[in-house]
């Protein structure tokens, strides 16, 4: 079923003919709304009435991360504080968060993304969501929790921790559906073999829609396996909306972007320059539509590449790839580009090692060092005939056949890797300050 026939399965003509019009309108109210994208736009000797076409969005300024941190907390606003009814923010790890503010408009249009997001998996009325994405200023929770109240499903806001109780609620109320970072449905499985409860027998289980954080196909399929689902993946960002700009249907073959509402574009993060599409590059996202925080051409450091074509599902909307990482989150070892995803597709498929590592990386004598720290499973772990030194080698081996790195892999006991509920963090650069 697809939830909004009318926009989903717009011709590509109608959808660039409502895109035109919605950001002529955008631009005229960020113009005449927010100083900023004035003073912006001034400087750049760019007025609304230049937007005519679509690809006239080139000649609008980008929004940076930096930005959003330069404009806390509402500098970015629209409107006037009265018409906002729910505020997030990002985690914001280093410096200040960036803030979002959402007016009635705007829960609306979050409501909407995941409720055409949890159609394309077959979720509606008749399921329970067991929504363990963090419930508070990060959008995860709040993003699920909207739309499955607007696909009319039950929703269980047990949020992320207690993964025990994660596990028995899950069992006892039937959920059908399950929300989450990626790390942390393998954390719940992990959890449930060991309560002894088994996904096939005592779960009602259909799918879950993963994101927040960079997952390999290698780790759907070991999620798959182990909760006996369909894993999704949802992706979004806090800037744009949160959970829902974009996500996976039935096919599970890219993920859609609901491109009536933001307008996407690839571009070559060095020049800036839009690359064809099938192209690898970073995603640009606009707000078509907000009212609270409207974002111009927004520079996410995501990177994937988009494919117009329709999709076996029926919906004719943009897809894009999976993410392959982000351009900040991109390690240069000894002059070798290696993102943290492709490390862990190549340790998914070892035999022995749990999808659980670490990344931790360091310069000596002028050379870059990286070690990795992966956890064996239990029965690698009981096996005392088995030379972990020799595993730890061919490990390193595979690292070196496949990503042509140098490491040094350290296999470290069952459960010694600390789980999170939400975002893992994998990657220990010491080389900078973090
Ligand atoms: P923060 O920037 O503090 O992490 P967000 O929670 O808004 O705040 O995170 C958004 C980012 O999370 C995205 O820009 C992207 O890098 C990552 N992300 C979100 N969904 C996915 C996904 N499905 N796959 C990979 N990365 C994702
Ligand atoms: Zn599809």
């Amino acid at each position: 079923m697809i939830w909004n026939e009318k926009y989903e399965t717009m011709s590509r003509e109608n959808m660039q003919a409502h895109q035109l019009s919605c950001l002529k309108k955008l631009v005229d109210n960020v113009y005449n709304k927010v100083p900023f994208y004035k003073k912006r736009m001034d400087e750049m000797g760019v007025k609304p009435s230049d937007i005519q076409t679509l690809a006239d969005i080139r000649k609008l300024p980008f929004t940076t991360k930096y930005d959003m941190r330069d404009t806390y907390p509402f500098g970015l606003l629209a409107c006037g504080m009265d018409e906002i009814l729910e505020v997030h923010a990002s985690s914001g790890t280093t410096g200040k968060p960036v803030v979002v503010a959402y007016t009635q408009n705007d829960l609306d249009i979050w409501s909407e993304v995941v409720a055409r997001t949890l159609t394309m998996g077959g979720i509606g009325k008749d399921d329970i969501i067991q929504n363990a994405y963090g419930y508070g200023l990060f959008t995860g929770g709040f993003g699920i929790h909207h739309g499955a109240k607007k696909v009319g499903a039950t929703i269980v806001p047990i949020s992320g921790g207690n993964t025990t109780r994660q596990v028995n609620l899950m069992k006892d109320f039937g959920a059908t559906c399950l929300t989450c970072t990626p790390s942390y449905a393998l954390y719940i499985a992990e959890t449930a073999r060991e309560m002894g409860v088994d996904p096939k027998k005592d779960l009602k289980l259909k799918c879950g829609y993963f994101g927040a954080e960079p997952w390999s196909l290698a780790m759907r399929k070991d999620i798959e396996e182990k909760l006996n689902i369909k894993a999704y993946d949802i992706f979004g960002l806090t800037e744009i909306i949160g959970p829902g700009v974009a996500a996976e249907c039935e096919y599970q073959n890219m993920m859609h972007v609901q491109e009536d509402l933001f307008y996407p574009e690839i571009i070559n993060p060095e020049t800036g320059e839009p690359v064809p599409d099938g192209e690898k590059g970073e995603l640009v996202l606009t707000t078509l539509t907000k009212t609270g925080t409207p974002i111009l051409r927004y520079r996410t450091r995501d990177l994937t590449y988009i494919d117009r074509t329709p999709c076996k599902c029926g919906r004719t909307t943009a897809r894009i790839h999976r993410l392959f990482g982000r351009t900040d989150d991109m390690l240069i070892i000894r002059g070798v580009n290696v993102f943290p995803s492709q490390i862990e597709e190549v340790l998914v498929k070892i035999e022995g090692v749990e999808p659980q590592y670490q990344i931790i990386v360091d310069r000596k004598d002028n050379l870059d060092i990286i070690e990795i720290k992966v956890e064996m499973n239990e029965s690698l772990f009981s096996d005392q005939m088995k030379n972990l030194a020799a595993t730890e080698k061919y490990i390193a081996g595979e690292l070196h056949n496949m990503l042509n790195i140098h490491t040094k892999v350290t296999l470290v006991e069952p459960k010694s890797i600390p789980r999170g509920d939400g975002k893992t963090k994998r990657v220990f650069d010491k080389r900078v300050l973090q």
